[in-house]
């Protein structure tokens, strides 16, 4: 069985037909989803996935993109966060690839996500794009190690994956991981241990191959699976078996200690 560490199924492509979706991950032994928030906006909607269906959890949390949108502070994270079916503060992180100008808001921003999920005792799931450094560097200061958490769609090196996994983060991989042109992306798959890896479709985007440029969902996370189990040289039941632990671990075991 696997499990999808990260989608947006509450975005219009996927929203439409839900029971489709989940009915597509029992049919290919998707057990569970975490649809991710990214904004307070729309949050709402994720939990009401999460409260509609068994299989699907939810965060809560404002993406380093979202620009005209309500700035959430760290006592309307927490607030949410209290929820039963949230299990992470997040997305959250820098991207300095899509937004131009000054980016100080956004480090200010990923501080109160920080801030949040250690109040929260909910690990964090942290979004970084051309933004390595001030990524680690914010983490560091702000001690995200005490409560850990997860770099998704990992696209960055194996040394920043090391950095990641010293401070108590795993390292999810996306449906980037089986492009054929993502030569760098494997060397690093192969070097994560299995022990501090998730699989994730970021769904609706970045299908995996064979669907590759089509709509994703969380069913195709098998691809994912498929690929990290072909790079590595294990079977596929092995990369099942260590991610869905691992993610229970992280988003069950951290809550339980910090409560
Ligand atoms: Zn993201
Ligand atoms: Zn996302």
């Amino acid at each position: 069985m696997f499990i999808d560490s990260h989608c947006h199924i509450n975005f219009p492509e996927l929203a439409a037909d839900l029971r489709c979706v989940t009915e597509s991950m029992a049919a290919n032994k998707v057990t569970h989803a975490l649809c991710v928030s990214v904004n307070l906006e729309t949050f709402p909607e994720v939990l009401l996935i999460a409260e509609r269906f068994a299989t699907i959890f939810a965060s809560a949390g404002v993406h380093p993109d979202a620009q005209s949108c309500e700035e959430p502070d760290v006592e309307r994270l927490v607030g949410l966060a209290s929820h039963p079916r949230v299990v992470a503060i997040g997305e959250t992180g820098l991207d300095y690839y899509r937004v131009d100008g000054d980016t100080e808001w956004q480090r200010a921003r990923f501080r109160t996500h920080i801030r949040a999920a250690k109040q929260a005792g909910k690990p964090l799931i942290i979004h970084t794009r051309e933004a390595s450094e001030d990524t680690l560097r914010i983490m560091r200061e702000e001690d995200a190690a005490s409560i850990g958490g997860v770099m998704h769609c990992f696209t960055e090196t194996a040394e920043v994956a090391q950095r990641a996994m010293d401070m108590n983060f795993m390292i999810s991989f996306s449906g980037i991981v089986t492009f054929k042109n993502a030569i760098a992306l494997k060397d690093v798959a192969r070097g994560v241990p299995l022990d501090n890896m998730l699989i994730e479709t970021d769904s609706p985007y970045l299908a995996p191959v064979p669907y590759r440029g089509k709509t994703n969902q969380p069913a195709y996370v098998r691809f994912v699976a498929e690929e990290i189990a072909r790079l590595k040289g294990i079977a596929i039941e092995s990369v099942a078996e260590a991610t869905t632990a691992n993610f229970f671990r992280l988003f069950y075991a951290a809550r339980a200690v910090k409560a």
